[in-house]
């Protein structure tokens, strides 16, 4: 009995260290170690939170706002997209870029990932998410595929796609202005009216906000299932903001596997 009563002593000791090591952004949420399935817990850093738990699929009213999926011109593929994109004059960002970055990833899959705006390593090297936020992205789709997430189905950089709300670097990464979305939106919504994913996954407020159509915070978004043309689209925090706060990487979490439940029913 003693023994016992030491053993599960010894278990809640090891489980509070390993989050306080998670929060404290020493141990990483996503390379725990295999079979091992995160605990649930409610997210602490952000306040007024959605309950995790909460799916709802939005009234159509909200997301046909401003979040209209734009039409793709008969015969456009994402190969002219990219050729667009790379030599687009639309806004004052082509001035000060290196090169643009139109996005990577085949997509087949039916899940596309939607950031911000290029970084420095993105504007350098024309990919997105390549830099440091880039690198928690790349291991966020790798434990969903170790965890398999979604039963079946593998998931790596390749089998997504991954683009931006902006295609070319805001100078010292500012964020976007209004009128810079404005100008180059139109190009994600022609990648997303040609790829018809099944489940889209905004990271951040700008790509949350543009294709949801609203106005937001995350912490308010998050947790409700959105609709986007065919697409159900679900909202989380940038990796960026995880970097930053690692108290962020278990609501991220909890959103991927939600995303990952309502991909299987879409
Ligand atoms: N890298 C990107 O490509 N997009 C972001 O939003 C952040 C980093
Ligand atoms: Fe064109 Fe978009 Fe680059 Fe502006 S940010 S120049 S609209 S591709």
């Amino acid at each position: 009995m003693a023994a016992a009563d030491d053993k599960k002593t010894l278990a809640r000791a090891t489980r509070a260290y390993l989050a306080r090591e998670a929060d404290a952004g020493r141990g990483d949420l996503w390379t725990l170690a295999a079979g091992e399935t995160p605990r649930p817990r409610k997210p602490r850093a952000p306040k007024a939170e959605a309950p995790a738990s909460k799916s709802t699929i939005a009234t159509l009213e909200a997301v046909e706002l401003t979040g209209v999926p734009g039409l793709s011109p008969a015969g456009d593929t994402l190969d002219q997209i990219a050729h667009e994109v790379r030599g687009c004059t639309k806004c004052g960002l082509c001035e000060t870029r290196t090169q643009a970055v139109p996005g990577v990833g085949t997509g087949k899959v039916g899940v596309v990932f939607v950031g911000e705006a290029p970084g420095a390593e993105e504007d350098r090297r024309g990919e997105p998410f390549v830099g440091r936020a880039g690198d928690l992205l790349t291991k966020m789709i790798q434990a969903m595929d170790e965890k398999q997430l979604i039963p079946g189905v593998t998931l790596s950089r390749e089998a997504v796609f991954i683009a931006n709300v902006l295609k070319c670097r805001p100078p010292e990464n500012r964020n976007p202005l209004p009128h810079e979305i404005e100008a180059c939106s139109p190009y994600l919504k022609r990648q997303l009216a040609l790829l018809q994913p099944k489940v889209i996954f905004c990271l951040g407020k700008f790509a949350a906000e543009l294709l949801v159509g609203a106005k937001g915070t995350i912490g308010g978004m998050r947790g409700t299932v959105y609709r986007y043309g065919d697409s159900k689209l679900l909202v989380t925090y940038h990796p960026a903001a995880c970097l930053r706060n690692p108290n962020y990487k278990r609501p991220v979490w909890e959103d991927l596997q939600l995303m990952a439940r309502e991909y299987q029913t879409a």
